[in-house]
């Protein structure tokens, strides 16, 4: 039984169809059993809406759970995001992850903050320590960034503007990770990184997601996962394993904690949750 300080939660997102919004009920139900430290919700992926991002966290309190809403800098203004941290500070919430956001095409406008480390310092001087504030990384590198040197001075910049936690995009080489985290603790950085885990259920999706987010899938598990082609409970059986494993080793080779993007299904996360004999102290 794995049981420390490590921090295990999940990440949510608001449906857009009402029934969908009762089924993500549903499926809560089975992921509270888990005991996740917190769960996270998405604002603006996949075009959510912030009012979406308000009725599940609202939704997720009144569960006895804690909810950590997140917040782009896409399309927000200062007055914009004093309202949002505000309305959050009256419901009770403590925790946010603040984001820059992907641009939609619709959008010509960032916004008045154009990344992340401008968001986290404009909560913090609004706030001050009223937030716990997790901020992304990304151990294989953001996309648009010039070079991995300026990506880990620009991850560096949120931590200095006032971040507590990093939360990473998902990836699958636990060096990745590592190297990662080495860099970063070699900058002065010594906040706690959490391994994002994405749970592999779906190559077409998983696929799609990787090219847009820059999450590298390692060839040999591509051709794997191409190989099954419409043989689903191949396909799952075999990412479980590889998931499971990754999961394994960010563990014993002293990952701070994981934060499962469940995409809103409970069974992959909560089998994988239940192999590792996950528990939150
Ligand atoms: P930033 O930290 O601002 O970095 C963006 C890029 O700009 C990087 O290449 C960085 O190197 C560079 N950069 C950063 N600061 C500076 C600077 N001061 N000067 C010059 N360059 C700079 N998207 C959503 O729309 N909604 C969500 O809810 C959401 N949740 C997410 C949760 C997690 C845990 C993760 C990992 C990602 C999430 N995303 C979400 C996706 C995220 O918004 C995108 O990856 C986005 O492209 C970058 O966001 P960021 O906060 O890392 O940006």
């Amino acid at each position: 039984m794995m049981s420390s300080q490590k921090s295990f939660s999940i990440e949510v997102f608001p449906p857009k169809a009402p029934d969908a919004v009762a089924e993500l009920r549903r499926i809560r139900a089975q992921l509270e059993l888990l005991g996740p430290k917190y769960f996270s919700i998405t604002y603006g992926a996949g075009g959510s809406t912030q009012q979406g991002t308000y009725d599940i966290s609202l939704e997720i309190l009144n569960e006895g759970f804690e909810p950590a809403p997140h917040i782009t800098c896409i399309g927000a203004t200062y007055g914009k995001v004093r309202e949002q941290i505000a309305e959050y500070k009256r419901m009770g919430i403590h925790h946010i992850v603040a984001l820059r956001g992907d641009l939609p095409s619709s959008y010509g406008e960032i916004g008045e903050f154009h990344y992340a480390n401008e968001l986290v310092e404009f909560i913090r001087k609004e706030t001050g320590d009223w937030f716990r504030i997790d901020v992304a990384a990304y151990p294989d590198m953001h996309p648009q960034a010039p070079s991995l040197s300026e990506d880990i001075a620009n991850f560096v910049r949120k931590v200095k503007a006032g971040a507590d936690v990093a939360i990473t995009q998902y990836f699958y080489n636990p060096d990745a990770y590592f190297r990662f985290v080495s860099d970063i603790r070699k900058a002065g950085v010594d906040i706690p990184v959490i391994a994002g885990v994405m749970p592999i259920t779906n190559y077409t999706q998983l696929a799609r997601f990787s090219d847009m987010c820059g999450a590298e899938i390692p060839l040999w598990i591509r051709r794997r996962l191409e190989s099954y082609g419409s043989d689903l409970a191949s396909l799952r059986a075999f990412g479980h394993d590889v998931v499971l494993d990754l999961c394994r080793k960010l563990l014993e080779g002293g990952a701070d904690g994981l934060h499962f993007y469940s995409l809103n299904r409970a069974e992959a996360t909560a089998r994988l949750w239940r192999e590792l004999g996950l528990k939150n102290s």
